[in-house]
């Protein structure tokens, strides 16, 4: 009888194994990055993208190299660009002669914005973050409905 009990608990821990392995392989096996730059300024913002999905239980994969940098070369009205869009790579670059003139929550928009672009390869127009330009007044409010629809959106498969 004893024995019975742990056979069925090694199958159950087995099949539980399985089932995770199997759960695992539908989403792309994050690899952990080689090398990550993150600006400090924007370090704040970018941790806490990646803490909210992180509690929503999606884990993203950053590919091999993590760049998320200012640059003073982009076109006067472009906020930020996301290069490792379709890449696997994140890479954005975010213009330093607008950036510091943003507010918290348009900071935070700007940045779910690129991280979003990049990680997650969404369009303009698939969900409200992916809206742009920016809104002229931009409230915690919004940001914060804009991560629970693209929170919705990533765990629906999109
Ligand atoms: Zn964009």
């Amino acid at each position: 009888m004893r024995n019975f009990i742990s056979t069925v608990l090694v199958l159950a821990v087995t099949c539980l194994t399985v089932d995770l392995s199997v759960a695992n392989s539908k989403i792309t096996t994050p690899s952990e990055p080689r090398d990550v730059i993150i600006a400090s300024s924007l370090q704040p913002y970018v941790f806490e993208f990646h803490g909210l999905m992180y509690d929503s239980g999606i884990e993203i994969n950053y590919g091999s190299l993590v760049m998320i940098r200012f640059s003073s070369d982009m076109r006067s009205r472009v906020l930020g660009m996301a290069w490792g869009m379709n890449h696997n790579t994140t890479l954005i670059n975010i213009n330093s002669r607008l950036f510091f003139s943003l507010s918290h929550q348009e900071r935070r928009l700007l940045i779910f914005h690129e991280m979003a672009h990049d990680v997650f390869n969404l369009h303009h127009g698939s969900i409200g973050l992916m809206n742009t330009p920016m809104p002229k007044h931009v409230t915690k409010g919004m940001v914060d409905s804009y991560i629970v629809e693209l929170i919705k959106h990533i765990k629906n498969g999109r």
